[in-house]
């Protein structure tokens, strides 16, 4: 078992949690059910088909990612062959959090592995059912001092932050992201954090209006709502606003039924506090539509909040749930005040057929990614690097580079020894102006 070597055997690993998965998968999808009602399709869709994917093209590119890659080299070292050795850094932990609990334990995890690392993963306890069935299929495909899932809460949560790792990988809120930060810190330990924020979605008057208020629903109340990049308020050109929210409930009752607690396509709140949480964001007098809450299900139905106090619980914080405030601007002054209450967001959305207005916000704003004229769906593309700036996130992974945050680049210099100019050795007297002309040249 030599997985920090033998790219071979890490291959063959990855194979065999393939097939594990898939022969999993309607257990995974009833587990993700039994936490908190996902949906089938979603869970699919954004669950287990999503981390089949990334495993199949992890299988079908260790090898060229793993790959020393050669890099021109200086001309100042001439002759040298130049390249970049990817080591796996040694001991990763990845932490996980609980509202896509399969795939973002599995996505990271898969990578990590693909690098050459031990992984050890604590999966998220507020989803007991996906957390035993991840732990199950990490059992029977790897050896335990390869990679190993413990189960639990913040205590055990606290007490691996305690060890050292040599890498980081960190999924979840911001308050947690800065404990995870210090502890790391102790230690130097390169971390990855992948956080939360207050995500605009922002519309002007140019936008196709019924298109977006179909791709907003879609984005926003997926999962209930708690996906860290679903639009988290809704930042429309005053004149539009009366005829966005007339499509905006059309595309609701159109994708959850008019009694959207029966529908089978809107998953639950996580748990009571989360529940609690977001029932008390909801204030009745703002609310033009939806607002029906059911404490013993868990349920929140999809829910739009008209102009909200800028100072009210909903616009305090990230939202993460199904409920969308829907604020409205004038000039680009309005907009820049809403934006700039908050700290970099993780996902920003413009809806606008004016190309000069949605190039300006995103020249404007800093943000991790997001999309222009949709949402949510930058996720999707494994050539789009994926994390937050400043309070959503440090670092960024999917596709290749997912890899490539799992291993350190070291930079290796092959000098030849058939030539060694004398230029750069002492005494060097006399060779200052030869120096700058070849500096000058290069
Ligand atoms: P969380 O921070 O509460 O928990 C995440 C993980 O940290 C869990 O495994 C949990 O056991 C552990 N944890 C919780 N409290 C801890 C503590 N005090 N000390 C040490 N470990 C602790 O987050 P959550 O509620 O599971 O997830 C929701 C948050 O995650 C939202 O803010 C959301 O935006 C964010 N999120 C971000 C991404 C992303 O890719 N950027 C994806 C999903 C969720």
């Amino acid at each position: 078992m030599d997985y920090k070597n033998d790219i071979g055997y890490r291959r063959e690993t990855l194979k065999k949690l393939l097939y594990n998965i898939q022969k999993s998968e309607d257990l995974i999808v009833k587990a993700l059910y039994d936490d908190f009602k996902k949906p089938e399709f979603e869970a699919v869709l954004t669950e287990t088909n999503y981390v089949i994917s990334e495993l199949k093209d992890t299988i079908k590119n260790i090898n060229k990612w793993a790959k020393r890659k050669r890099v021109f080299p200086s001309l100042l070292n001439f002759p040298s062959t130049d390249y970049i050795f990817k080591e796996p850094y040694g001991n990763v932990l990845v932490i996980a959090p609980w509202n896509y609990p399969f795939q973002l334990a599995l996505c990271p995890l898969i990578s990590a592995v693909a690098a050459g690392n031990r992984v050890v993963l604590k999966p998220s306890e507020l989803t007991p059912h996906t957390s035993a069935i991840i732990a199950k299929i990490i059992e029977k495909t790897f050896h335990v001092n390869h990679v190993e899932v413990i189960e639990g809460g913040v205590e055990v949560s606290n007490k691996l932050l305690a060890q050292r790792w040599d890498y980081i990988f960190f999924t979840g809120s911001v308050s947690v992201g800065k404990i995870v930060a210090k502890a790391a810190a102790e230690n130097l330990t390169p971390i990855t954090l992948e956080l939360g924020g207050k995500n605009p979605c922002v519309i002007d008057e140019t936008a196709n209006l019924k298109l977006a208020a179909k791709r907003i629903v879609w984005g926003k109340f997926i999962n209930a709502g708690q996906t860290c990049i679903a639009p988290d308020y809704i930042l429309i050109q005053k004149n539009m606003k009366v005829n966005f929210i007339t499509f905006l409930i059309e595309e609701i009752i159109k994708a959850y039924g008019k009694k959207m607690d029966k529908s089978p396509d809107f998953a639950r709140i996580i748990n009571t506090k989360n529940w609690l949480r977001l029932a008390s964001m909801i204030e009745p007098e703002k609310v033009i539509f939806g607002g029906e809450t059911d404490a013993n299900e868990l349920y929140i139905s999809p829910t739009l909040i008209e102009e909200p106090a800028l100072e009210s619980p909903v616009m305090n914080e990230e939202i993460f749930g199904p409920i969308l405030p829907i604020l409205t601007y004038e000039t680009q002054t309005d907009i820049d005040t809403i934006i700039n209450r908050y700290e970099k967001p993780l996902a920003f959305y413009i809806f606008s057929e004016n190309k000069s207005f949605a190039k300006k916000l995103i020249k404007t704003y800093s943000f991790g990614g997001g999309c222009i004229n949709d949402t949510v769906i930058h996720f999707s593309n494994k050539r789009l690097p994926f994390g937050g700036v400043g309070h959503s996130g440090m670092g960024a992974y999917h596709g290749q580079l997912s890899f490539d945050v799992f291993s350190h680049h070291k930079a290796i210099v092959k000098k030849g020894n058939w030539l060694d100019l004398p230029m750069r050795y002492a005494p060097y007297k006399g060779k200052l102006s030869s120096i700058k002309k070849v500096l000058d040249w290069m």
